[in-house]
């Protein structure tokens, strides 16, 4: 069992406060993401999509998890979990020093998490305050115009990492 955790970095004009739109443990926030194969290195085609408020039965009875996939070369089974608590919004200060945030911690067994993709629902706020919601990152950016701030607002040059951790 590997604590994946997974870390996004953004350049931000006029922002602050990159999360997912009901914060960093959003129940209804979908990560995508491929798996790799513990087992046998195979990289999935499709990307998988795991959520909070979906949990599926553990292949031994024994509680749930957010996701069972089996290898579509070896036939090996894994599991992720998803673990709350560890995630921090990107704020400016942040994204300035060019480091990344912790979004989500992935609890992975047999599987390792790879090639993160930036979907729909996150949300920033303008440093007027002005609240932006329902923010699509899957075209890699995003700008709009802070009315109260009278200025452009723009997220750019996303990054996303999965990182080892305890
Ligand atoms: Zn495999």
């Amino acid at each position: 069992m590997v604590n994946f955790m997974l870390t996004i970095t953004a350049e931000l004009e006029n922002l602050t406060n990159l999360q997912p739109q009901g914060g960093c443990d959003d129940p209804s926030f979908t990560y995508y993401f491929r798996l790799k194969c513990g087992n046998c290195g195979e990289v999935s085609q499709k990307r998988t999509c795991v959520s909070l408020s979906e949990t599926v039965p553990l292949p031994n009875g024994r509680g749930t998890t957010n996701l069972v996939q089996k290898c579509k070369f070896c036939g090996r089974e894994g599991t992720v979990l998803m673990i709350t608590g560890r995630g921090r919004p990107l704020t400016t200060e942040v994204s300035q020093a060019g480091k990344q945030t912790p979004l989500m911690v992935f609890e992975c067994r047999g599987l390792e998490p790879v090639d993160f993709a930036f979907g729909d629902g996150w949300k920033a706020e303008s440093i007027e305050g002005t609240e932006f919601t329902g923010i699509n990152l899957s075209e890699g950016e995003f700008a709009d115009y802070d009315e109260k701030g009278e200025c452009p607002v723009v997220i750019s040059n996303l990054h996303a990492e999965f990182v080892v951790v305890k």
